[in-house]
């Protein structure tokens, strides 16, 4: 059986968690203001190498101080290098902005205290990757990896409106599918026909797609959410709010939410129901078999499941 991440309580964790240091140079998108007052580069940083001999995340050491050009008293260049092949080299270009004073208690009484209050990141090289897991890009399928591909360019270069804008297309395109996956889900798990039917009306419901991931949602089984999340109310969360109540930074915001649920409905939940099935066609071969073990069931097991499973042309 796999293990499902605890999202709800990891999204609720990251929304609490203030962003690092690290966090902006490692994953922060370009162009778009970073809430870190005085920022200054750490010493070192967890960050994925590309070179083919280590191609996993390993430690990169700062190798200079952060310096700043002659362009302006607050633009800096920082230079980091993979520790283990000690060959790949990352720059980080960016300016301290959003200036501002406050008054403290100093040892002659109340004095002002300048002080940037954000950071901007301005160049990065390599780019910020728009790579996405093996699973995840065969399951989107070529054509909608590339879109979610977009998505990402368009996150990484601080244009949120734009990512949110593609990965709607590729919910609006796929929100059929992944109907037909939490319904394959909702059999293997021997849910009552009469609801696995009102979770696939939800598909031929004449209504927008964002519309379509709610009724399904709302009529899907508590015992098919996992670990308190339910994956189509989690993305109809993030594809139904009103664009044009979005600034870009909440766009992003939703853009890197995207990216676990995504990996969660699209990969792994596809898995948890192909591997059900095939558990299931598994159980009924030893029954058909007059297999001891089909006769002596565990409990917990869908070995239940004698309802032929239907044929999908989502290849599970
Ligand atoms: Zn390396």
């Amino acid at each position: 059986m796999l293990q499902f991440p605890r999202m709800a309580e990891e999204t609720e964790a990251k929304k609490k968690k203030a962003l690092t240091a690290e966090d902006f140079i490692t994953k922060w998108p370009l162009y778009t203001p970073f809430n870190f007052e005085e920022y200054s580069p750490p010493a070192r940083i967890s960050f994925h190498c590309p070179n083919h001999d280590c191609s996993k995340e390993t430690t990169w050491a700062l190798s200079n101080k952060a310096n700043f050009l002659t362009v302006a008293p607050n633009f800096y260049h920082v230079h980091y290098q993979c520790t283990l092949c000690q060959s790949f080299n990352l720059v980080v270009c960016y300016l301290r902005v959003g200036y501002k004073t406050r008054q403290i208690i100093g040892p002659t009484g109340q004095e002002p205290r300048h002080f940037y209050s954000q950071a901007l990141k301005i160049g990065q090289y390599p780019a910020l990757s728009i790579k996405l897991s093996k699973a995840l890009e065969k399951n989107l399928g070529e054509h909608h990896a590339a879109l979610y591909k977009k998505a990402l360019a368009n996150r990484n270069e601080g244009y949120g409106l734009g990512a949110v804008s593609y990965i709607r297309r590729v919910v609006e395109d796929k929100t059929e599918e992944l109907i037909e996956v939490v319904a394959q889900l909702a059999q293997s798990h021997n849910i009552d026909p009469e609801v696995i039917k009102q979770i696939r009306s939800a598909k031929d419901e004449k209504t927008t797609y964002d519309k379509k991931l709610k009724l399904a949602a709302t009529v899907m089984p508590d015992s098919l959410v996992i670990d308190g999340v339910n994956p189509l109310d989690a993305l109809y969360g993030l594809v139904s709010a009103g664009l044009h109540d979005l600034t870009e930074e909440e766009c992003i915001e939703i853009a890197d939410e995207t990216q676990s649920v995504f990996e969660f409905t699209f990969t792994r939940l596809r898995a948890e129901t192909k591997e059900r099935k095939d558990f299931a066609d598994k159980i009924k071969k030893w029954a058909g078999g007059n297999s001891p073990a089909a006769k002596t069931p565990k409990s917990g097991t869908p070995e239940k499941n004698s309802a032929e499973p239907s044929k999908t042309p989502l290849g599970i």
